[in-house]
């Protein structure tokens, strides 16, 4: 079999992200379309014969085939080219240069969400492609346009107009695949479901008047107390087999060093609310949000709109709501959690939904093969079933039947942690755990489609 996993590889990684890094992709607005150039540049030079679809001025999504003999079905590779805004004051590198830092990190916006897959993913097709090789699957490479405002003129776009190019049995993205350090022991999570997106526009309208004499029905204040009601615990907490899958298997693991831990456990399962209230105590900040997000749906209030002018009360008031929905729930569950909180006087409505994605078995056999090639290159760090409370470009393949399995490798040390990094200042990848990454992802692809 071809290996593949060497300095050349994770060299020529590195330098596809830090050139990707130097790219402003920043959404909004968007505009990939230099970022897709330059990976469409990369894979015509290997041989490749990547196809450049736009979906609007500026928007730009790149796929490219590595032809197999067709032997097992195609694995399609995946990750998007835009990255959120940066405030670059905060920034102790600038976060559009590609610098190496003293730390040993690659700084800029992207470095973990997500040119590093990207780059890795590239380097990895390229490669194959050079060597020359033919595996049993068709090997798809899909970098797309739009994930972080919805996936509307990407994956979305992209699977409604053009399935034949990605459809695939796998995909391989983003999601999972980071070090996740938990009560001293490391962790790799595998991405295999993902909440439901439900973004509301919740309205109250009520008797304006003028603003010298307050009145207690007025719509903004109304609006304000009942979205003061929306905290962090306000809707139910529910179970779900895969948060279950996932404690489970952390606590297992820990179980060993923590007396009582397991017993402990056993107890919690099957109550949720009695879950979330011991999550909800636990001291680290990052842990707790990230957990109590995946015992419920949640509902986070936005952007608050009244008003137009200091002296007038006005007649009606707008919040806008991020809704998120567990897998096994649906859009209208969720509107009737949050009404129940608000109120029946109040309006909603859907302003964009997207459903929860979960890929059965979890441990399907290209699972498998991750904890495989896990349990070769890092013994003792478990590769454990996750879901993730946000959402990836799962959600438009999903649509077309793709099998959703989210492991972007990246090696953290135990003080840098995945979720302080995402969309963060000082967004950044350490050298090192990056063409581990590279390595690791090399292994996996080879073992899958060979
Ligand atoms: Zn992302």
């Amino acid at each position: 079999m071809v290996r593949i996993a060497d300095p050349a590889l994770t060299d020529h990684a590195f330098t596809l992200l830090r050139d990707l890094l130097r790219i402003a992709s920043v959404n909004p607005p968007g505009d990939e379309a230099r970022a897709a150039e330059l990976v469409a540049g990369e894979l015509r030079e290997a041989g490749l014969e990547p196809q450049v679809l736009v979906s609007r001025e500026g928007r730009a999504n790149v796929v490219a085939r590595l032809k197999g003999t067709g032997e097992k079905p195609p694995l399609l590779l995946t990750g998007h080219l835009d990255v959120v805004p940066v405030e670059p004051d905060e920034w102790t590198h600038p976060p559009f240069d590609g610098v190496v830092g003293d730390d040993g990190c690659l700084y800029g916006r992207g470095a973990v969400d997500m040119k590093n897959h990207v780059a890795m993913c590239l380097a990895v097709i390229t490669r194959l492609a050079r060597e020359g090789v033919r595996p049993k699957r068709d090997l798809i490479f899909a970098a797309v346009a739009d994930e972080e405002q919805g996936c509307r003129h990407g994956s979305l776009w992209l699977c409604e107009n053009h399935p034949e190019l990605v459809q695939a049995e796998y995909a391989l993205g983003e999601g999972g695949g980071f070090s996740l350090h938990i009560g001293g022991k490391c962790f790799y999570p595998v991405q295999v479901a993902e909440k439901g997106v439900c973004w509301m526009k919740a309205t109250l309208k009520g008797p304006p008047g003028h603003g010298s004499m307050p009145r207690a029905d007025s719509a903004l204040l109304q609006l304000a107390e009942r979205v003061g009601r929306l905290g962090p615990a306000a809707l139910p907490a529910h179970r779900t087999p895969i948060v279950e899958a996932f404690l489970g298997e952390v606590v297992d693991a820990l179980a060993p060093g923590v007396p009582g831990l397991r017993a402990l456990a056993g107890q919690l399962v099957g109550q949720p609310a009695a879950l979330r209230q011991l999550v909800g105590r636990l001291p680290d900040p990052t842990v707790r949000l990230g957990l109590m997000a995946l015992l419920a749906n949640t509902a986070s209030p936005t952007v608050f709109r009244a008003g137009e002018s200091v002296n007038v009360i006005p007649g009606e008031a707008s919040c806008e709501i991020d809704g998120r929905y567990l897998p096994g729930q649906t859009q209208a569950d969720m509107l009737a959690e949050v009404r129940a909180v608000l109120g029946e006087d109040v309006e909603l409505e859907v302003m964009h939904a997207m459903d929860a994605v979960e890929t059965t078995p979890w441990k399907s056999p290209l699972y498998r093969t991750i904890e495989e090639v896990m349990g070769e290159r890092e013994p003792g760090c478990p590769v454990v079933p996750y879901m993730l409370p946000g959402f990836t470009d799962a959600k438009g393949f999903a649509r077309i039947g793709v099998k959703w399995v989210g492991f972007a490798p990246v090696k953290l040390p135990e003080g840098l942690r995945f979720a302080d990094l995402f969309h963060a200042h000082d967004e950044r990848i350490p050298v090192d755990g990056f063409k581990w990454g590279a390595e690791v992802l090399s292994e996996i692809v080879t073992r899958w489609v060979m």
